[in-house]
């Protein structure tokens, strides 16, 4: 098992997660945070930091899609392991619906 992102992150990307993370294994996109599954540990910590309620554990059900796209995307963006300053328009998209059809990114992030 494994804890993914999921689209509550984009456009919120508020990092909190990254901080905490013991194997730093999140990988920053252009405006989202995905987690390699093969480097997460599975502690859970990320979990309840996370603003946006974006972490989930991958054992929830319908998680299929989140958990390739952290997957595919944790082998392309850089590793970001320290919190930089969410976006200014964080908080305005915390909560939106439909946020992977509107706002999804295959950039990647600038990582630390
Ligand atoms: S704390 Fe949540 S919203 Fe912020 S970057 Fe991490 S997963 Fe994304
Ligand atoms: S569950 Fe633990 S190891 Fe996995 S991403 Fe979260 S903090 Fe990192």
């Amino acid at each position: 098992m494994t804890y993914v992102v999921t689209d509550a992150c984009i456009k919120c990307k508020y990092m909190d997660c990254v901080e905490v993370c013991p194997v730093d294994c999140f990988y920053e996109g252009e405006n989202m945070l995905v987690i390699n599954p093969s480097e997460c540990i599975d502690c859970g910590v990320c979990e309840p930091e996370c603003p946006a309620e974006a972490i989930l554990p991958d054992t929830e059900n319908g998680l299929e899609k989140w958990l390739e796209l952290n997957t595919k995307f944790s082998a392309e963006w850089p590793n970001i392991t320290a919190a930089k300053e969410a976006p200014a328009d964080a908080d305005e998209h915390k909560g939106e619906e439909g946020k992977f059809e509107k706002y999804f990114s295959a950039e990647p992030g600038e990582g630390d």
